[in-house]
């Protein structure tokens, strides 16, 4: 925590091919929670780049299924920062499944805009760790131009 008391973060968001044209809704829900939008890209991953970026499950049954879906279209990368953005964000986007989502009493952007459980609008970081990895991933070389990679935010 920072001498105002807040933890603030950063964390890497990635809009999915299915939810490309509701990327205005998207950033409204982040302005909604109070989130800041630092930085943003539009870019279509390579099959070689989406499986270093989701390296984690490469051994699992989606594996393929996940980079076909994610390689097919261009996704909408962005540097969120915010008060415990990485847990915030990922409560946006709700539960994996987007049917699942849907069943939820509080909507979420994938029970909004998710397909179903591969096809699910978005991705979020799921630690600080990972945050500073997919930061990087997307928005290379950071280090020592504003707040550090390691997504924790300590003076602002
Ligand atoms: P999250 O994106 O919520 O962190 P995971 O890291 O577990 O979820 O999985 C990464 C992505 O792989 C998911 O967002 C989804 O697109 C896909 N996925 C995860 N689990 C399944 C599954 N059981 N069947 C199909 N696709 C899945
Ligand atoms: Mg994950």
């Amino acid at each position: 925590a920072n001498k105002l008391g807040s933890k603030k973060e950063r964390t890497l968001a990635m809009v999915k091919p299915d939810a490309l044209t509701r990327i205005g809704d998207i950033i409204q829900t982040i302005y909604d929670r109070n989130l800041i939008l630092t930085k943003a890209k539009m870019t279509k991953l390579s099959w070689e780049q989406a499986a270093d970026f989701y390296a984690e499950h490469q051994s699992k049954s989606f594996f393929n299924n996940l980079l076909q879906f994610i390689t097919s279209g261009p996704v909408i990368a962005m540097d969120i920062m915010g008060d415990e953005a990485v847990s915030t964000w990922r409560e946006l986007l709700g539960p994996t499944d987007s049917d699942t989502a849907r069943r939820e009493a509080t909507q979420s952007l994938r029970a909004r805009f998710g397909t179903d459980g591969t096809q699910n609008a978005g991705h979020g970081s799921d630690s600080l760790a990972s945050a500073a990895r997919e930061l990087e991933f997307f928005f290379p070389s950071t280090v020592g131009r504003g707040p550090p990679n390691t997504a924790k935010c300590t003076d602002c």
